[in-house]
């Protein structure tokens, strides 16, 4: 018989991973604040507990799903976790889950972090993947059914890097995403569509991860690991005056400045910083020395 599995936190993607624990055949307990959101579950066979220390004592793996952390302290209060493998996948912050960790071994049980990297829909499905931080042999005790729910991707034993991952993707990914948006809305003042500047920006993204000479993922890569930033042709210094030319752009076209004037910020620092005459990689310099 495939392993009992408890889900605590039934919002859309704690109810989703009950349904897939579910369909994948492991015994499902279910436990939520809101006890009514249960019953398209119980519905589905899972069996909602009464109280938390009966979710608890239903399987030794626990998946915790909630709004943040301080939300599986109120659920759990007072009940007894010792034994327990708690894998929490709700959002926090890395140090709020190395507190987390803590608090975990004080009380007999082991914590898994993680960080899962689709949607409610994606569950479960190809493509879907979890960083997951802690202590590895736990994973790997229970990695046949935490792999219902995406690959498991182990990161590291600090509980905090699973959400650093986590959050380092997501600001890729929204900063990315956000950046054309300001591309778009730029363009849009002159009347130029989402659609017809599209291709220009898939053909820019592809080729930053691709290996041709646009291929700056690579390259960046390389000379923040090695810690040299060649400016050759391309100064930061001139690029600090074309960034200043993309906010001046945004202003005569009456759109918002709040994310060209933070990149031409951090280019004007790196240069102030004695990186002028550098690359474009120097940034990560300014990026490192927050201002005071
Ligand atoms: P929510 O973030 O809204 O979480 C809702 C769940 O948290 C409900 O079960 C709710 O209980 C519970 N909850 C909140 N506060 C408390 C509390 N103080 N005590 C007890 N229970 C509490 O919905 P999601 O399901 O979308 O997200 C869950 C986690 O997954 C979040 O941390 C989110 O950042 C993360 N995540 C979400 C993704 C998404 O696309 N939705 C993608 C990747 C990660 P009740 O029903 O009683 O209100």
């Amino acid at each position: 018989m495939t392993s009992p599995v408890t889900v605590i936190g039934l919002g859309p993607m704690g109810a989703t991973m009950a349904r897939t624990f579910l369909a994948n055949g492991h015994p499902t307990t279910v436990w939520n604040r809101t006890a009514s959101k249960a019953a398209p579950l119980v519905e589905q066979g899972a069996t909602l507990a009464a109280t938390m220390a009966d979710a608890l004592a239903a399987s030794e793996l626990v998946v915790i799903s909630q709004t943040d952390y301080q939300a599986m302290y109120d659920s759990i209060g007072d009940a007894d976790v010792k034994g327990r493998v708690l894998v929490n996948l709700s959002s926090g912050s890395p140090d709020e889950l190395r507190r987390a960790g803590d608090w975990a071994r004080d009380h007999g049980a082991d914590l898994l972090t993680g960080g899962v990297m689709v949607p409610p829909p994606g569950i479960g499905q190809p493509g879907s993947y979890v960083f997951y931080s802690g202590p590895e042999a736990v994973l790997d005790r229970h990695r046949a059914t935490l792999a219902g729910l995406g690959d498991t991707t182990f990161v590291g034993t600090d509980p905090g890097l699973s959400m650093l991952y986590y959050q380092s993707q997501l600001y890729l990914f929204w900063s990315t995403l956000v950046s054309y948006m300001h591309a778009v809305a730029l363009l849009g003042t002159a009347g130029v569509s989402a659609q017809q500047f599209r291709p220009f920006a898939s053909g820019t993204l592809e080729a930053l991860t691709g290996d041709g000479p646009m291929g700056f993922l690579r390259i960046l890569t390389e000379e923040i690991d090695a810690g040299t930033f060649p400016g050759g042709a391309n100064s930061l210094r001139m690029q600090a005056v074309g960034a200043d030319h993309v906010v001046e752009a945004s202003r005569e076209a009456g759109i918002d400045d709040a994310g060209p004037l933070a990149l031409r910020d951090l280019f004007r620092r790196a240069v102030d910083a004695g990186h002028g005459a550098d690359g474009l990689s120097s940034v990560i310099d300014a990026i490192r020395r927050p201002r005071r």
